[in-house]
């Protein structure tokens, strides 16, 4: 059974009742929401350690996401580390919640770059900053699990396995972006990327279903403009079988974004 998305963002919190939309799972007030988000960046502080995180960018990191949460002003960051407080001051205007959805600023990889040259170390700023987005993804991950089994919502390892997938999936084709896309295909960009992940498995699959198919489309669009001997009939092909058909009929008429 589909769950209309547009029922998400003002359906209540099964944690604390507010209202609930995808920055309220991070921020949400209830007590044992704190103790969850301690353990997680307890975790997180020691995770950037193991990987050669420079002291002034953990710091400031796990600062900065504790005043993000509590909705408390930024304090000024303060380090003589070269380029630290660009970073910061970057992230500052991309936004925390963007950083934990894996929307880190360029400026960070710098940092490190200077840091792992002053310790001698072979690793690079830009495969750190790689192995942090994927953190920050198990982050959101794990905080939606403690969402979820409030709600009672049990969900199997299968289960689990499979969004994450989903959900790595759905960035990738969002980092891609509608470029190439005809223009009657950008609406399925319009609903922001935090919407998106923050939907139920289903709707994350229709989405992906559709962006998928628009990219094949076009693709094949491509290759009858430059060999139009190409059969491009739609039913011969290979990548859209029987079902996965139907499944997307169904898909197309039962998950329609706000617009038309
Ligand atoms: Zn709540």
């Amino acid at each position: 059974m589909l769950v209309k998305w547009k029922e998400a963002p003002t359906s209540a919190c099964p944690r604390c009742g507010e209202p609930e939309n995808a920055r309220h799972v991070w921020t949400c007030k209830e007590p044992a929401v704190f103790f969850v988000w301690a353990l997680l960046m307890s975790a997180f502080s020691k995770w950037l350690e193991s990987v050669h995180t420079a002291n002034d960018v953990i710091y400031w990191i796990i600062q900065r996401l504790t005043e993000w949460r509590s909705a408390e002003p930024f304090s000024r960051a303060q380090s003589d580390m070269p380029g630290l407080l660009q970073a910061i001051h970057a992230q500052d205007q991309i936004g925390w919640l963007a950083f934990l959805e894996g929307c880190i600023a360029i400026e960070w990889a710098g940092v490190q770059d200077a840091h792992f040259l002053w310790l001698g170390r072979r690793n690079t700023g830009k495969r750190w900053a790689t192995s942090l987005v994927v953190k920050l993804l198990e982050i959101a991950w794990d905080l939606w699990d403690h969402r979820n089994q409030v709600k009672k919502h049990v969900e199997t390892a299968q289960d689990i396995a499979r969004r994450n997938a989903v959900m790595i999936a759905i960035r990738s084709e969002y980092a891609f972006g509608k470029s190439g896309l005809p223009k009657r295909d950008w609406r399925l960009f319009e609903r922001p990327l935090r919407s998106i992940l923050a939907s139920s498995l289903h709707y994350m699959d229709a989405w992906l279903l559709r962006v998928q198919t628009a990219r094949s489309r076009k693709e094949r669009k491509d290759a009858e403009a430059l060999d139009p001997s190409v059969n491009t009939a739609e039913d011969n092909l290979p990548s859209m079988n029987g079902p996965r058909r139907v499944l997307q009929q169904f898909l197309n008429s039962a998950v329609q974004p706000q617009s038309p």
